[in-house]
């Protein structure tokens, strides 16, 4: 017991190493990614319930060399920690703005409300960051009301009036603005009334166990009905199936995004998405 307990530790300080070289190799990589150009976007179908596209939700990717495709889960936090997502995030906008400009000038569908661009809390709470986002609408001509910010539930409750400040700014120049992963934070919608909000996305957590757990039915019930005496659209995420998304119209949700409908994409599929007019 005495020689497992042993390796067993040895083989703990191991993997501890093993944890603590990969984040080094992960941050020295990350400082380069953008001049390096290893970041690229990928957009997914956001479609309403006769199947048309109603926008994209725009996904950040970083592929490297060494490390290959490192998943934005892994890191994004990261990134937040070594101050280095403001940098990330403007590229993100500034890319996503130039690639919807290219669309806009093509002619979008009439069905087409625009993209969504998840922003990180940190991007947020900088005092620049109103003015950064006039900056990218300006240098790229986006029309800004085609934007749709992602703003998580916990940015909220922190610094209510400096958020909400920003927040209505932001609203004066036509940006709207979702709850990304509705549900799993504070989940009470009393402090929404605060903010200029348009539109609660509901995580995908809840649309996962639909079928098997009455608890989230009765959850997107919930969430489906105050959002209609709020005045807020309501959209789900990780929708994977047709009874899925069977369920969430039965329930009253109109707006939809997941693997049923496709995966993200990158920009020439996406393009390909919204100039034949596709049918999801
Ligand atoms: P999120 O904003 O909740 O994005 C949804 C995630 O669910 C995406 O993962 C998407 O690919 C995945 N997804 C979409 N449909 C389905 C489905 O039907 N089933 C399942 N299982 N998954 C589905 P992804 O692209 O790996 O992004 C993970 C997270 O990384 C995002 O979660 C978001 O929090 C963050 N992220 C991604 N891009 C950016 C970005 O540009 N900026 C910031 N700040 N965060 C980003
Ligand atoms: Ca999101
Ligand atoms: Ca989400
Ligand atoms: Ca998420």
């Amino acid at each position: 017991a005495k020689e497992s307990g042993r390796n067993g530790y040895r083989f703990y300080r191991q993997e501890m190493q093993q944890q603590v070289t990969e984040r080094a190799l992960l941050e020295k990589a990350l400082h380069s990614a953008v001049s390096n150009d290893e970041l690229y976007l990928v957009y997914q179908p956001q479609v309403n319930e006769n199947g048309l596209l109603i926008g994209f939700e725009v996904l950040l990717r970083w592929s490297n060399d060494e490390l290959g495709l490192v998943p934005p889960d892994r890191f994004i936090p990261i990134a937040e920690e070594m101050g280095m997502i403001e940098e990330i995030g403007y590229w993100v906008m500034d890319t996503a703005c130039r690639q919807l400009t290219v669309w806009q000038e093509k002619g979008l569908p009439l069905s087409f409300r625009g993209i969504a661009i998840n922003i990180s809390p940190y991007q947020f709470a900088k005092d620049s960051f109103v003015d950064t986002v006039k900056e990218v609408i300006d240098n790229t001509h986006v029309d800004p009301s085609l934007l749709d910010f992602e703003i998580t539930e916990g940015m909220l409750v922190e610094n209510i009036a400096s958020v909400a400040e920003k927040m209505w700014l932001l609203k004066e120049q036509q940006v709207r603005f979702s709850i990304d992963d509705f549900g799993t934070g504070y989940s009470s919608l009393r402090y929404l009334q605060h903010f200029p909000i348009d539109q609660l996305k509901i995580d995908q957590s809840f649309v996962r166990d639909l079928s098997s757990d009455p608890n989230s039915h009765v959850i997107i019930n919930t969430i489906v009905s105050m959002a209609a005496h709020m005045n807020l659209s309501v959209l789900a995420e990780g929708v994977e199936s047709y009874a899925e998304k069977g369920i969430l119209e039965a329930i009253g949700c109109a707006r939809f995004q997941g693997y049923y409908f496709s995966k993200p994409v990158k920009s020439d599929l996406a393009t390909q998405y919204l100039s034949h007019s596709t049918l999801f």
